[in-house]
Formats: C-alpha cells, structure tokens, sequence
C-alpha cells in the first residue's frame, strides 16, 4: 500500500490542517485542491520566485491555464526543481509566450479531419473520439494547448451522441479511440454509458482509452472504475509518462488494478527537451514500464503546435534514442518513435538505417553493434500475383469479411497489381499542369 510520504504530509497539511491519507488518496479531494495559481505552487512547493518572473508566469497562465494535482506536484525534487521533470511539465515556463512562425493552433489538423463534433476520422479504419475537454492536470506540452481550460468546449451529451451516430453509420470503424481531454475525468457512470453504447456497435471490434490519470492521478483508478471497465472488454489503454520518476508506489498500484482486469496497458511518451530528451533516462523508463505491464508504444516527436518550441528537439534526438535501444534491451520494451505529420498525414515511424544496401540476391544489413552482414535472398521466388481478387488465389485467406475490403490505397495500392495506377501525384504538381494546359493525367 501506497503511504503518505513526508513531502506529500508536508503539501497535505499546507492545504487542509489534519488531513487524513485517505483524503490525500480521494481522487475528489485531489481535484478539489487543484494548483491553478503561481503563488499556491509556490506556497505548496515552498519556493520563490521574483516580482518580475511572477509576472512573465502571470502572462503565461493568462494564456495557457495552468493545473496540476498536488499529487503530482508532490513529486518534484525541490532541490533542483527548475530543472526537474515533474515541475518542467507541469509549471508553465516564460518560453510558452514565444510563437515561432512554424507554429500551429491545431497542426494536426484534427479540426479538419473531423466529419462531426469531437471525433477525428483520419485513418480508414479507426477514429479518435474525444469525449472529455478536461484533464486532471494540464501538460505544458499538451498538443491541444489551443483547447485547454476552454470550458466551452466540454462535449455535451448531445455531441458525443453525434459522434456515436457517426460511428455506428460508418462500418469500415473497427478501432475507437477514446481521447480528450481525459476520458477518466468522466464519472463511472457516464463513461459506462458511452462504453455501453459502442459496444452495441457490432463493427466496433476495439476500444482503446488514452489517459494519463495514472501519472498524474493515479488514484482515480478505483475498484469500481476497474470493474466497470472490464465489462466491456477488448479494452486497451494506453497511458502517458514521460520520465522515471514518474513511476511511483501509486502509479505501480494504479498500473497494476489495470493490468489485473485484463486491460493490454501501452505508453505513449513525448519526446522533450529538458525532460527525457536523455538514451539513459528513455531507457530507465522503458525498463520501469514493463516491469509494471505497460508496454512502450509510441515516442513522439513534440508537435508544431503553439507555446511548445522550447520543449523541441531536433529529429536525431529520437533517432539516438531509438538506436540506444533497439538490440541493447527487450525487442518489446522498444517504442516506434513518430513524427505526427503536419497537415493531418498522421504518424509516421522514423528509426535508425539498418539496410545498408541490396542487390537482386542479397542485401547488406549492419547490427546494433555495427556489425555488417549479409542476407542471402532465395534465387527462385515465384512471386503470388495480385489483384486483390483472394477468391481466385491460391492462398486461403478465408475469412467472411475478407471481400470487404479488398482494394489497397496509398503506398500499399502502387505496390499491388490491383489497378494501372504508377504513380501517386500531389495536387500542385507543376510539370502535370502544364500538361495539355491543366489537364493533369499522368
Ligand atoms: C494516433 C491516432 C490514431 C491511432 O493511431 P494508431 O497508430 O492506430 O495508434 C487514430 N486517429 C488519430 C486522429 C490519431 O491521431
């Protein structure tokens, strides 16, 4: 069982005398006594800070809120707390004031690819569904930064309805994502009531929840929440933390009521300046996650999006890490790093060079250790044709729904004999348009 450390007494006290741990350890209480203000953090945290950085802080805020569990902030080493990770994620620095010309109010484009109110149909056969505009802290790095604190935007009852209409009309949707916001700041009841009705959805096959309540609050993990969401299995969750020290008694217990009920847990870490942009610190991580079940899933490139240039670094920060883990420790303790396209092109994985070069029988590969080797392809491969036709193929896929869906887009339909089609040509291209004045047939 999790206790009330010295640090956590000390915050506790400050902010109700003769509080009990089990008021502490109430996820209700923790939201109650929320930090939103510079001079509470600093009486929580006992520090100062000065008249003029006050006011940068001020302006800031003014801007992008700021909330922060005292459970979290209860983890900041106050020692070094300018630099620790815990503070530099969740206590705004002066830098958010600073909006780069490539910087975006939604560089996803998640506005754009949405068909109705809150949900993001980007991909053909998966939708994220946001279904709460609040968090139980606010992430300086949060990708959303335009939408945070903006109370008008919490999704009504009758727009999540919209968006369920949305997805039990569009079939081709195997996979919803629920997102926010954190979908755990919705009460038991309500969230079972949107569990409930997608699971009446018979083509909703998975639903996954992206949350970071077990950084951040990781008591809101309760028993009854827990049994709750087992009803409604396949459930996948995927979390958020970012550094070691992260991980706490808490966290673990949070991570392991989870785990318990059957619930596949995956991470999603950002990659951040100042914060884990560290091969030891990525790997200590990755290490403490699967210790507790949770399998590393994405690491992000930071967003273009506004207020978080200072947290960027460049793409051979991630590449460097990728390389100081691939081969170094357990194949399924590695995550795909990935750059969110901007535009809406959604994630694309980017990772270390590993195929040095190839002939028409044999390629040339080097190892995590930088050995060169070889790999002798076969001389005879009668290659399957394909045009997507399975039925008159000799390979048995032999699924009911496998004529559903038989034509290839994209990189995957140039690489199949399904259809003429030889190249993929952007809209502008110049030298197409000026083809036969405009007419841009390839
Ligand atoms: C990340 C994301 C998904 C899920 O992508 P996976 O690669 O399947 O995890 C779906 N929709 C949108 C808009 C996303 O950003």
């Amino acid at each position: 069982m999790s206790m009330f450390s010295v640090r956590q007494q000390d915050i506790a006290e400050k902010i109700e005398s003769n509080v009990a741990l089990s008021n502490w350890k109430d996820w209700r209480w923790q939201l109650r006594h929320a930090v939103t203000d510079i001079a509470t953090f600093e009486h929580l945290l006992g520090v100062e800070f000065t008249r003029d950085e006050r006011k940068a802080l001020q302006e800031t805020i003014d801007r992008f809120p700021l909330s922060v569990t005292p459970y979290y902030l209860s983890l900041i080493n106050t020692s070094d707390f300018r630099n620790d990770p815990v503070f530099r994620q969740s206590f705004p620095s002066p830098s958010e004031r600073i909006i780069s010309d490539y910087d975006m109010a939604d560089p996803l484009a998640e506005d754009s690819d949405s068909p109705v109110p809150g949900v993001t149909h980007r991909y053909p056969d998966r939708v994220l569904f946001h279904i709460s505009n609040i968090c139980a802290m606010y992430c300086r790095h949060c990708t959303r930064k335009r939408k945070v604190g903006d109370l008008d935007r919490i999704p009504v009852r009758r727009e999540v309805r919209q968006g369920l209409a949305y997805i039990r009309e569009h079939p081709e949707v195997r996979d919803v994502l629920l997102s926010g916001g954190d979908p755990f700041m919705l009460n038991d009841d309500y969230l079972d009531w949107i569990l409930t009705e997608l699971r009446g959805i018979p083509h909703v096959e998975v639903i996954r929840i992206g949350t970071r309540i077990p950084v951040v609050l990781p008591y809101r993990v309760t028993d009854s929440l827990v049994r709750m969401l087992k009803k409604h299995h396949p459930i996948w969750i995927n979390t958020h933390f970012n550094h070691p020290a992260e991980i706490t008694t808490s966290s673990r217990e949070a991570l392991a009521k989870l785990a318990d009920a059957g619930i596949p847990l995956g991470n999603q870490s950002v990659l951040l300046a100042g914060v884990n942009d560290c091969p030891r610190i990525m790997k200590t991580l990755v290490h403490k996650l699967v210790q507790n079940r949770v399998r590393p899933y994405y690491l992000y490139q930071c967003d273009l999006s506004e207020g978080l240039s200072h947290f960027r670094t460049p793409v051979g920060k991630g590449i460097e890490i990728v390389e100081s883990l691939i081969g170094h420790t357990s194949g399924f303790a590695v995550p795909t790093y990935v750059i969110d396209a901007p535009g809406g092109g959604g994630k694309i994985p980017v990772m270390p060079n590993y195929l040095i070069s190839w002939s028409t029988n044999k390629v040339v590969l080097r190892n995590y250790e930088g050995v060169i080797t070889t790999y002798k392809e076969p001389d005879a491969y009668e290659p399957v044709f394909c045009d997507r036709r399975c039925e008159q193929c000799t390979l048995q896929l032999k699924v009911d729904s496998a004529e559903d869906d038989y034509r290839s887009v994209g990189i995957a339909e140039l690489l199949s004999d399904q259809d003429d089609v030889i190249s993929l040509i952007p809209d502008s291209n110049e030298r197409l348009n000026r083809r036969t004045g405009g007419d841009d047939e390839a």
